[in-house]
């Protein structure tokens, strides 16, 4: 199914073999998603030593990043560019944080922008609630459809991306056996299952609570808003109402003083040239402040 058709599939009903069906389909589907919630548990049972909670910090910052660096400024909104092999270093991270493929997540947020706050957001908190914003649109059946190329042309010409999308829970895999290799069961439940689990619902934030509370710099046509802790717990991507106003840019701060993790970085990066052409704000753009 072609992503673009998803709207508010979420919201009709079935005959009741196909709702069974689905049903069967949406549990195995979302089964690892829910097996790490539970896996949660085993924190109380593995002793947590420093290197377990070094490998936590370490693979809930490098996922941010690669979440908000790799799948949201690069492969939704272009706001800089890349060589093709950081491209797929970028794709790797990202998907080390099994939040599916760079294509299915790219295809999906442009889906958000273009439809935002309206019935054909995929999670809207103020046309669908806060619970379906946050968790309950990720759960859903209707976001299992396969992406379809042509939504997501510019990436999907790259066979390596369409391999690691096809095999996207790869690099998740690989990461929880650096953390067995580096910190035994403690690192894996500290290292890889508890800061999946942070990485997740920090992600998930912005989808929620970025269009609920905060403060609403400009008049954009969506509820966007920019919320300072979610920021911090992003690296960055907390200024929503910012981003909404000028999605282009690849910096969310748009003050000094909002704290925008990210964009450091990524400006770090560029001055080896790992990346170049990063895109500001338009004065005109800021002028609105
Ligand atoms: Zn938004
Ligand atoms: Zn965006």
């Amino acid at each position: 199914m072609n992503v673009s058709l998803r709207g508010s599939a979420a919201h009709t009903a079935g005959s009741p073999v196909a709702t069974a069906a689905r049903f069967v389909f949406q549990n195995l589907n979302k089964g690892s998603f829910l097996a790490l919630h539970c896996a949660i548990v085993l924190a109380l049972f593995v002793p947590v030593t420093w290197t377990a909670i070094g490998l936590c910090v370490a693979c809930y910052y490098l996922r941010i990043f690669g979440i908000g660096a790799g799948y949201h400024r690069y492969f939704s909104h272009r706001s800089f560019k890349t060589s093709r092999v950081f491209q797929f270093v970028l794709a790797a991270l990202g998907c080390s944080a099994i939040q599916k493929g760079p294509l299915w997540w790219a295809a999906n947020h442009r889906h958000h922008h273009k439809h935002s706050d309206q019935e054909d957001d995929p999670h809207s908190p103020v046309r669908h609630g806060l619970w379906w914003s946050h968790i309950g649109w990720v759960l859903s059946t209707k976001n299992d459809d396969q992406v379809d190329p042509n939504e997501i042309r510019d990436f999907s010409r790259y066979w390596e991306l369409r391999l690691l999308e096809r095999f996207h829970w790869v690099p998740g895999v690989v990461l929880a056996g650096l953390c067995l290799w580096i910190g035994g069961w403690s690192g894996v439940v500290w290292g890889f299952v508890v800061s999946t689990i942070l990485v997740y619902h920090a992600t998930f934030l912005v989808n929620s609570v970025c269009h609920v509370l905060g403060r609403r710099r400009f008049e954009t046509t969506d509820a966007s808003r920019n919320n300072w802790w979610v920021a911090l717990l992003t690296m960055g991507e907390g200024w929503h109402n910012n981003h909404h106003h000028y999605m282009s840019s690849v910096r969310q701060g748009f003050r000094w003083w909002e704290f925008d993790g990210t964009y450091y970085v990524l400006k770090l990066l560029s001055l080896p040239r790992i990346v170049w052409a990063l895109r500001g704000v338009p004065r005109a753009k800021l002028a609105a402040c």
